[in-house]
């Protein structure tokens, strides 16, 4: 087992009740992990402010309640010892409406959450796992050139936020049949989301969401469905040190789905590590 695998945190999971798309249990995810052998695990429920299911539930959820009921079982995996359960650590994805980000400033400021993702679900007022045709209206490079310049946007203005969530989200729901987001699509915004990046300190996670995502959706082959090398040596050359990887798994199945080996062509790449934070803290093991 390589280095990277035996200190992974999966930083990027959702429950049910916590998130309206979600149903697994804190329990199942800590079975999950164990069963993984997992360093640590994290939840980290959406927090979309302005945003409603269509049945009217929200995808916000109480701070105050979420830290009631989970953080007494925080461990943290840094200081785990031989024989322990994995960490667990508790997150929080926000969801990047820039007329709300003084309430996303609060949030993170007003409660102890080890970390934050800030990830962009909705680009003009929709959504594209609903709304697919209200937003791909032109051609893919375009619309990638300006979800990559509005998560930018997200980055810098969320300066405090660790983890820059699910670059690729958007690929998912592209009609195109080819739609893996290439660093070619996009390159200028690229540049800029990553120098923004480097500025604050910000990570960049591989969400594994996505490769199994495409191969579900596009019929990508687990190779073909592998995030876009030029992307991760771009973020390298200008000067991103650090990754984190994450499942972003809502239902037990999606528990380290293809995991293993999206960390294996990443080792292949030379990205060696998988960092977490703890109390806002980057951790590598
Ligand atoms: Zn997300
Ligand atoms: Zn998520």
């Amino acid at each position: 087992m390589g280095q990277a695998m035996r200190y992974l945190v999966d930083t990027h999971n959702h429950l049910g009740f916590w998130s309206p798309d979600a149903t697994q249990t804190d329990e199942e995810l800590m079975e999950e992990a164990i069963r993984r052998r997992l360093h640590g695990v994290a939840i980290s429920d959406h927090f979309d402010p302005d945003c409603e299911m269509d049945d009217g539930s929200s995808w916000m959820f109480d701070p105050k309640a979420y830290m009631k009921s989970f953080y007494g079982k925080r461990r943290l995996p840094s200081q785990r010892k031989a024989g322990d359960f994995p960490g667990f650590l508790i997150g929080i994805e926000l969801g990047w409406i820039p007329d709300a980000s003084q309430l996303l400033h609060e949030v993170i400021k007003n409660h102890p959450f080890d970390f934050a993702i800030i990830s962009l679900h909705f680009l003009r007022d929709h959504d594209p796992y609903t709304h697919a045709e209200e937003i791909f209206t032109s051609e893919l490079h375009r619309i990638y050139d300006e979800v990559i310049h509005t998560i930018a946007d997200s980055a810098e203005e969320m300066s405090e936020a660790q983890i820059i969530g699910h670059f690729d989200f958007f690929s998912r729901y592209a009609p195109e049949r080819d739609s893996k987001m290439c660093y070619e699509h996009a390159p200028e915004a690229f540049d800029r989301l990553f120098k923004v990046m480097v500025k604050n300190d910000q990570v960049l996670e591989i969400n594994v969401g996505t490769v199994n995502s495409l191969m579900k959706r596009k019929g990508y082959s687990l190779d073909q469905a592998m995030p876009d090398p030029a992307i991760l040596n771009r973020y390298r050359e200008l000067g991103g040190r650090h990754f984190t990887i994450c499942s972003d798994a809502h239902h037990v199945g999606q528990n380290g789905l293809h995991m293993r080996e999206t960390v294996t062509y990443l080792e292949s790449l030379g990205i060696t590590e998988f960092v977490w934070f703890e109390e806002g803290e980057l951790n590598t093991h």
